[in-house]
């Protein structure tokens, strides 16, 4: 779960972390408001989760209460990237003397957390990367041991900080750490990590993606799922206990367990095509979940043909085959289905299956066949269109 740059900032305070002092506006008055409160000069913001504001226009500074005005009517109601300005973050402005970077990720493939610095910062870390990879510092860091005092020093070092920026930022990196550890992030990030003119250290923006599988032991983070910007489907995907993600393929997906639908989404790559979706249905397939997750997938315009992916565990392949059937018999599905079924009574549920057979309907022995047939169709149905 991604959260506004306001959410982020309060996240970081939490940790000690140096922020500005600021407020929220979902109003063009709210914003005055918090300008008259905060004082001048300060920064109007755009709440909205992609970067580059700054470049779009979406971040101004302002003198008095007249320019908050100003800017925060332009600002409200902005198109970013395809997303729309609701929310405002008003912050007292900073004096900048240099922009750099922090963040720390976890590096899966390593099986270690990644810290990143740069000296380079306030421009999209990707176009450093890019350009000039040796501005990015990296370490590695074993999260058992976590992140020492010498370590976050080295980093601000090989860095090449500014030497009077260095101590700040290195306390800054340990709390920011933590942050991310203890506040059960998968990524943290500032871009701009600022020097002010002051000689303070201090982030001035911030990115924070949130780690789900710790949701329940952070009874805190309902404040963030009520703010949480879902598309239409996945909204409806949660309200039916899915686990949904849209992707932009025409091959619609269900399976049970992420791990069979992640492997699922690969063989339909395979086979040459590309998956709508990513939709678990987890352990249970009956017929009500069934019925859900072909309605969710149902409300997506790209989708040409649907791949049911099952592997009979404690749901037996009979049952599966039964909920599907009845499901169909609730949901209008345009779209033709190819079933696999296999594990405990896979055989029955293909017998099942073979009854209800049609040119909307038919099961395959294999994942692999499967995914092809399901390829074949959705690119015969492209072709028709
Ligand atoms: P992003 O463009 O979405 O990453 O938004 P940021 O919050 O990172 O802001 C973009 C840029 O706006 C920063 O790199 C700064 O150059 C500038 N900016 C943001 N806040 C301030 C501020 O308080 N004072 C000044 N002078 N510039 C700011
Ligand atoms: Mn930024």
């Amino acid at each position: 779960m991604d959260l506004f740059e306001y959410q982020g900032k309060q996240y970081f305070a939490r940790f000690g972390i140096p922020v500005s002092p600021g407020g929220v506006a979902d109003t063009v008055d709210d914003a005055v408001a918090q300008g008259e409160r905060i004082g001048y000069p300060v920064v109007v913001k755009a709440q909205v989760q992609v970067g580059g504001r700054g470049k779009a226009g979406g971040i101004q500074l302002a003198d008095n209460a007249e320019e908050v005005r100003k800017h925060a009517s332009a600002i409200l109601g902005m198109d970013i990237k395809g997303h729309t300005v609701n929310r405002l973050w008003i912050e007292r402005a900073s004096d900048i003397k240099r922009e750099y970077y922090a963040s720390f990720t976890l590096d899966r493939g390593a099986r270690k957390h990644l810290g990143m610095v740069s000296a380079r910062g306030g421009i999209d870390i990707e176009q450093v990367a890019a350009e000039d990879p040796a501005a990015i510092t990296r370490l590695h860091i074993d999260p058992v041991r976590g992140l020492t005092d010498d370590e976050a020093r080295k980093l601000v070092d090989d860095a090449g900080l500014d030497q009077e920026a260095r101590p700040g930022a290195a306390d800054i990196l340990k709390k920011l750490y933590r942050c991310f550890v203890e506040g059960d992030a998968d990524l943290v990030e500032i871009n701009p990590l600022i020097l002010t003119l002051a000689g303070e250290v201090h982030a001035l923006d911030a990115k924070v993606s949130l780690d789900n599988n710790a949701e329940f032991r952070h009874p805190e983070w309902k404040e963030y799922r009520e703010t949480e910007v879902l598309d239409e489907r996945e909204l409806l995907a949660r309200s039916k206990g899915l686990q949904y993600i849209g992707l932009s393929g025409s091959v619609g997906i269900i399976a049970n367990g992420a791990g069979l639908a992640m492997s699922t989404l690969d063989v339909v790559n395979q086979a040459g095509g590309s998956p709508a979706n990513f939709l678990d249905i987890g352990g249970g397939a009956d017929a009500n979940v069934m019925a859900n997750a072909l309605e969710v997938i149902n409300t997506d315009p790209n989708v040409r043909s649907i791949l049911i992916n099952i592997f009979g565990g404690i749901t037996r392949g009979d049952e599966v085959a039964n909920g599907i059937v009845q499901a169909l018999g609730r949901v209008h599905i345009d779209a033709p289905i190819v079933i696999r079924i296999d594990g405990t009574n896979a055989e029955q549920g293909r017998e099942i299956l073979k009854t209800h057979a049609s040119d909307k309907l038919m099961s395959r022995p294999t994942m692999l066949d499967a995914a092809r047939k399901a390829v074949e169709l959705a690119s015969l149905a492209e072709a028709r269109r």
